[in-house]
Order: structure tokens, then C-alpha cells, then sequence
């Protein structure tokens, strides 16, 4: 908790305290009071950026000589990185596959990294970024199961409490668990009363099977349309915290994600990506929340393609 407290002197600056958006008319719809921390609005499109800042000030203090950073993401985490990395005058690296997204690549890019493309699988990516740390000198920083890292994502959950104390329950997107690990230490450190709920997607629900099982699993294969939520299992520092702090896990399907991102770009005005996305498409199907609860949910990010958004608006009535 002290770490997350440090975590946003450290970030102030580099990262934006996002708004707190009041949602009536979508809240009403669903018959709850919603806001919306609307980290789409953060700079790079996303929350990465915090813990991203926050890892590299902890480096940057640490005195000992830093020769750069190295990711194995091509999506959030990675732009994040080199956004952050350029911000204190490192060099950034970021392994992408083969078949990267050329916007992702670009825009990693455009923060100043410089991107190796490497074959297609993740333990391809993640072999190839450990090897060129250890040959060039790196510091490798991973997307999620780092305590700078999560710590950095807490951040979220202290501007939360702040914006609305009256708040009963957070939802939150789940990945590999370090947005929802950061928030749920920050938030029920300080009220405990407050009900944290991870949301994945059917089709990658590491969290919730693991947390069914009591110890950790690995799925055989991941399928949805918001792949800032793919996964094969939980990360090793985030589970035992999830697992402690967060009161439930719930699931949506693709068309419930498609859903709720033309809600949120048609009545909230908010254009969010489909792992964003996903906190809110489970308030508004009645999952993980009670009714007439004061609900925030966090959505995650913005970075969207634009044949996915395009997806999303023709489900809208
Ligand atoms: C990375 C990411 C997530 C998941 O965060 P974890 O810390 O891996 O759980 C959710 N939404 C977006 C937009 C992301 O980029």
C-alpha cells in the first residue's frame, strides 16, 4: 500500500490523473449508478503507462547503471514502455511477432523503440527479449508481474476513492492481473467495504478457473476479441493477491464486449477497446454487481482497430 501511495508521487506528470465520468443514462439502463475511469484517456491509449513510469523511476533510483529497457508486447505494455523509457532518456526495445499489427509497431515506433520482430508464438518473443537483455545489457520489464508494476496500476484504485468515496463496487478488466492486483491492494486497504470485482472473457478466463481450482491453471488456448485479456495462466505475484483481495470473477462473450463498446462510443461518448470494454459490457448484462449499487468500472484503454470498432457500432439497435 505505501508502494502505490509512492507509486503516484513517482508517475505525477509522466501519467494523467484521468476523469471520473459520470454514466446516468447507461447507469440507469442497468439500474445502478456507474462512473467511468476513463484510463482510454491516458496518455498512449491506456493504463500501462503507470506502471510502466513507475518501474522505470524505481530503475532510474536504484543508482545501479541502466543501459535500457527491453519488453516482449507488442500491444499496450510495449507502447507504454517506450513511451516511458524516451521520458527519461533510456533506449526501449520491444520484440513483436512476426505478424505484428503495423499500427502497434508504428506506434511503438513513434515513441522512439526500436522494434525486432521475432517469430509468432509468445515463448518465442519473451526467449528472444531474455536474450537480448542479457547480450545488450536490458533491464527486461514485464507487462504485469513486477510489484513496481503493480503497484504503479494502484494508482488507479487511490484516484478512484477520490473522485467518488461513496463507491460501493469497482469493476475491473482482468489479463494477467496486475491492474486488478494494484486496485484491489490500494482500495481495500482503505476501505475494505468496497467489493472488487476482475471481469474476463469467456474465452480467456484463467483467473476465475484458477480461482475455482484453488491453484493456478493454464488453459490450452485462448479465444476472444479483447486481446489485452489473452493469457494462458495468472501471473505468479498477481494470483495469491487476487485471490486475497478480490471478492469475484466474472465472465463475457465477444458480442457482449461488441455491445458495450458502441454503448460507450454512442451514449457515453467514449470510444474504449474491447479489453476496456469489458468492465462495463459486464455491469450492463448484470454480472458482478447488485442492483442499485454505486458501480465504478474501470475501462482499461482505447486502442482500438478500427475494423473492430467498426465491428462493435454495426451491433448497436
Ligand atoms: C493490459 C491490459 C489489460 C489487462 O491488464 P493486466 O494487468 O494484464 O490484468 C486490460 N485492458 C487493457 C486495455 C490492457 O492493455
Amino acid at each position: 500500500m505505501r508502494d502505490v501511495a509512492r507509486a503516484r508521487h513517482r508517475i505525477r506528470g509522466l501519467a494523467v490523473e484521468t476523469p471520473l465520468v459520470s454514466a446516468r443514462t447507461l447507469g440507469e439502463t442497468a439500474g445502478l449508478k456507474l462512473w467511468l475511469k476513463a484510463e482510454n484517456l491516458q496518455r498512449t491509449g491506456s493504463f500501462k503507462l503507470r506502471g510502466a513510469v513507475n518501474r522505470l523511476a524505481v530503475l532510474a533510483r536504484s543508482g545501479a547503471p541502466l543501459r535500457g529497457v527491453i519488453t516482449a508486447s507488442s500491444g499496450n505494455h510495449g507502447q507504454a514502455l517506450a513511451y516511458a523509457a524516451r521520458a527519461f532518456g533510456y533506449p526501449a526495445v520491444v520484440v513483436v511477432p512476426e505478424d505484428a499489427a503495423p499500427p502497434k509497431v508504428a506506434a511503438a515506433r513513434t515513441f522512439g523503440a526500436e522494434v525486432v520482430h521475432c517469430g509468432r508464438t509468445s515463448a518465442e518473443r519473451f526467449a528472444k527479449a531474455y536474450d537480448l537483455a542479457a547480450e545488450r545489457g536490458l533491464e527486461f520489464v514485464p507487462p504485469y508481474d513486477d510489484p513496481d508494476i503493480i503497484a504503479g496500476q494502484g494508482t488507479i484504485g487511490l484516484e478512484i476513492l477520490e473522485a467518488c468515496p461513496e463507491v460501493e463496487a469497482v469493476l475491473v478488466p482482468l489479463g494477467g492481473g496486475g491492474l486488478l492486483a494494484g486496485i484491489a491492494t490500494a482500495i481495500k486497504e482503505r476501505a475494505p467495504r468496497v467489493r472488487l470485482v476482475g471481469v474476463e472473457p469467456e474465452g480467456s478466463n484463467a483467473h476465475q478457473q484458477s480461482r475455482a481450482a484453488g491453484r493456478p491453471v493454464t488453459l490450452p488456448r485462448t479465444e476472444t476479441v479483447a486481446d489485452g485479456l489473452r493469457k494462458l495462466a495468472p501471473g505468479r505475484l498477481t494470483f495469491p493477491i487476487i485471490q486475497e483481495k478480490v471478492d469475484e470473477i466474472v465472465t463475457v462473450c465477444d458480442e457482449e464486449i461488441l455491445q458495450a463498446m458502441a454503448r460507450l462510443a454512442l451514449t457515453a461518448k467514449l470510444v474504449v477497446e474491447p479489453s476496456g470494454a469489458t468492465s462495463v459490457a459486464a455491469a450492463l448484462n448484470g454480472r458482478g454487481v447488485r442492483p442499485g449499487e454505486r458501480v465504478v468500472c474501470v475501462l482499461s484503454g482505447g486502442n482500438v482497430d478500427p475494423a473492430v470498432l467498426a465491428r462493435a457500432l454495426e451491433t448497436a439497435p
